[in-house]
This record gives structure tokens, sequence and C-alpha cells, in this order.
């Protein structure tokens, strides 16, 4: 597996890094293990937040012993100071280490929430607060909008960067990437899987490991996971192989959507999923995870076509900031079910 320095952090982390938000959802002992067996393996960069319920416990819990051997990256999601300022000590307290390595500002998708956040009472200010006093190290930035992103990232106020890089969400790579490689900052690609609709696991892994990143962040919850996760990155992507995986990144990203969550529908579609998994569905046809999403929203995508207060303008359409035709998109999703 490849090392490089995050940035001009001075750490060499590996690239897989540990995405820790599906701890809560398994046994502790489950949890203890991966974390364990990530770290054994060579893992060395782990992620979490304060909002994924009780993963920043269960990882003081499991390897706060170990805490010279990894970077540990947390987020909180708070835009006012002392909000922040709270979040920050309770990671601190829940994951039993005196240090952050990094505090990113947590899901920032609207130039609001950004200037909020950067406000001299905002969450920014709070970490710059806790940097000072040593208990935060680096500082960084997260979010859904790699456009947004890579204009908020020239302010030269963050060290690191953390983005959606997936076979259907490859974005990233037409600015951010080279904005965040021309300022040397810290870039970490997230959700490679895509929340697991994209597989084979190894190839849909590949793809962002073949792109000018620091870490692919994974989420897992097992050791077998670890394990699977770790084979996708035994060996360095070779030119023919990444011709490939950009030829089928620009087809299943066809649909253009950012997941930036913008929209919302009165039925309760969620959108985002549907549009992302599109070209997949229609490529490859989908794997059961897919196949069990589809079959839980059938009738709700089942009403989208006739939906009366939708009938002349799509009430989700006046939201996309890129002017997505999303309607459409959901309405050709029944055909999945004939
Ligand atoms: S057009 Fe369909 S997906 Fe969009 S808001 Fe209306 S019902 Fe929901
Ligand atoms: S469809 Fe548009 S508004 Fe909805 S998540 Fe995708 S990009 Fe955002």
């Amino acid at each position: 597996m490849r090392y490089r320095e995050l940035g001009s952090t001075g750490w060499n982390v590996s690239a897989l890094g540990f995405g820790a938000m599906n701890l809560p959802g398994v046994p502790y002992e489950q949890a203890h293990t991966a974390l364990n067996e990530a770290l054994d393996l060579g893992i060395n960069y782990v992620d979490t937040a304060a909002g994924y319920r009780n993963s920043e416990e269960i990882i003081g819990q499991a390897i706060s012993h170990r805490r010279k051997e990894f970077f540990l990256a947390t987020k909180t999601a708070q835009r006012d100071y002392a909000g922040a300022k709270a979040e920050i000590e309770r990671s601190l307290e829940r994951m039993r280490t005196d240090t952050l390595d990094l505090l990113q500002i947590h899901y920032v998708n609207r130039p609001h929430e950004y200037n909020a956040a950067m406000a001299e009472d905002g969450a920014y200010q709070a970490a710059l607060a806790a940097k000072r006093e040593g208990k935060v190290r680096f500082i960084g930035i997260t979010g859904h909008r790699p456009e947004l992103l890579a204009r908020w990232v020239r302010s030269g106020r963050f060290d690191t960067t953390l983005f959606h890089l997936n076979l259907g969400q490859p974005f990233a790579v037409n600015d951010l990437i080279p904005t965040l490689s021309e300022l040397g900052m810290g870039r970490v690609a997230m959700k490679p899987l895509s929340g697991g609709f994209f597989q084979p696991v190894e190839r849909a892994l590949r793809y962002p490991y073949s792109q000018d990143v620091h870490v692919v962040l994974s989420g897992m919850a097992s050791a077998e996971e670890v394990r699977q996760n770790l084979r996708a990155f035994e060996k360095e992507v070779e030119e023919q192989e990444q011709a490939e995986l950009e030829a089928l990144a620009g087809r299943l990203g066809g649909h253009d959507c950012r997941r930036c969550n913008y929209c919302t529908c009165p039925l309760g579609i969620p959108i985002p999923d549907v549009m992302i998994s599109s070209r997949l569905r229609d490529e490859f046809g989908l794997l059961p995870k897919g196949d069990g999403f589809y079959q839980k929203h059938k009738d709700k995508l089942l009403s989208c076509a006739d939906y009366e207060p939708c009938r002349e303008q799509p009430l989700c359409q006046e939201k996309c900031p890129y002017h997505l035709p999303m309607a459409a998109v959901v309405r050709e999703s029944a055909a999945y079910f004939s």
C-alpha cells in the first residue's frame, strides 16, 4: 500500500483510511477487532465525526491505547463558536486523547453555511482556538459541492479537504483535486463505494486509488472488510487500468448529481441515490444491496409519474443548483420493476 505525506502536515498516511461511521451498527467486539486489525495491517488514518452516533466512543475504547500509531480525524457540524468548542471538547473526551490530529468543519454545502462557520463567532474560530491550545493539530473542511470547495480552499485557512470520489461521482477530478494539489493541501476521498452500490469492491476502490489523493476513506465494520479493502491497495494502478477506470467513471457519472441534498421530494424519494445509481443500474444491473434499496422504495418510485403537484413543474427540480432532470430519471427508474 502507498504511504504519502498528507499535504504539508508532515504525516505519512496510508492510502486506505478507516472510515468509522458504520461501527455503531455492529457489536462492540466486532468493531474492536476491525479497528485493531486495521492498525495491525498498516492502516494509520482513522476518520470519524461527532455526529456518527457513538463512533468516537468506540474508537476511544478500542484503540486509544495505540494512539501514537494513527492519525485521528474527526468533524464538527456545528457552525457557531460555542457549539463547536463544546463538540471538540466532547470528541477529545470520548476518544480518550489530548489531541485531535485533524478537526474538520463538516458538511459545508451552501455559501451561507460556509459564511456562518467562518464568521468571527463561528466554528472555524473555535477550531483555531483549540489549535492554539494544542488540542487540534490541523483544520480541514468537508462537503459535497466540489466547485464550491475548490473556491473556499483558496482562502488558505484549511490543511485538508474531504470530498466524494467514486465511479459514480468522479466530479472532484475536474477542479477540486487539481486546486488542492496546486495548494499542496491534504486530499482525502470518501464514499468510494457510494454507500455499497458500487461493486465489485476491489474495482470500485481502485478508481479513487488511481487518482491524485492521499487517503481513500472506506467505511469498514469488520476485520474481513478490512482485509477485503486492503486487497485493492496491494499494487499501484497502471496506466491502462487507470484509463479504463476513468472511462467507466465518465459513463457512470453521467447523471451529474453531486449528492448535495438540496432537493427534497414530498413522497420521500431519496433522489440522490436514484440519480447516482441510475447509470450503474442500466449498465451493470443491481447487486443485492442496490436491489434492496429499489424494492424498499418501489411504491414511491412508481408514484412519481402520477404525483399531481409535480405534473406541471417537478418540485424537486426547482431546488437543484445543477438544473438536473431528476423527475425524468426517477420516472425512468420505474422500468426496473417491469
Ligand atoms: S417529480 Fe417525483 S421525485 Fe421530484 S419531487 Fe415530484 S414526486 Fe418527488
Ligand atoms: S439532484 Fe441536484 S439537488 Fe439533488 S442531490 Fe443531486 S445535484 Fe443536489
